[in-house]
């Protein structure tokens, strides 16, 4: 991992974060996804392009809460495929979390010496 600045240790940080989902318009985009698994996601939290999510600034309109305190995504269960594979600790999520200030996330499994 490039970062050398402090660290957290916990097991389920996203919960206390949301950095990566206002990072920017383009991160919440839709990639794999087919028509059926979209249909899911309301409209209203959609993209007029139907590319992605909407966003307000940087951050997905489907975020609820504080960046960096509490946060959740309100449409959890059919959110895009990308904001599954962003995983606590690894590059995306570091970069994220440095843009907010927030110290990056050393999971375990992830912070282990080869
Ligand atoms: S993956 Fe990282 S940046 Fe995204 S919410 Fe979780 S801790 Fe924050
Ligand atoms: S859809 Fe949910 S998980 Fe994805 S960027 Fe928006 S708030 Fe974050």
């Amino acid at each position: 991992m490039e970062n050398s600045g402090p660290t957290i240790d916990i097991e389920s940080p996203c919960q206390a974060c949301g950095a990566c989902c206002s990072y920017s318009q383009n991160w919440p985009r839709f990639t794999t996804e087919d028509d059926a698994e979209l249909d899911l996601i309301p409209e209203n939290f959609v993209n007029e392009r139907l590319s992605g999510m909407r966003c307000d600034g940087d951050r997905c309109s489907a975020l609820s809460g504080k960046v960096g305190v509490a946060t959740s995504c309100t449409i959890y269960a059919v959110r895009p495929e990308v904001c599954r594979t962003c995983m606590p600790g690894d590059a995306e999520c570091a970069m994220a979390r440095r843009r907010h200030g927030l110290a990056s996330v050393v999971v375990p499994a992830l912070s282990r010496d080869p």
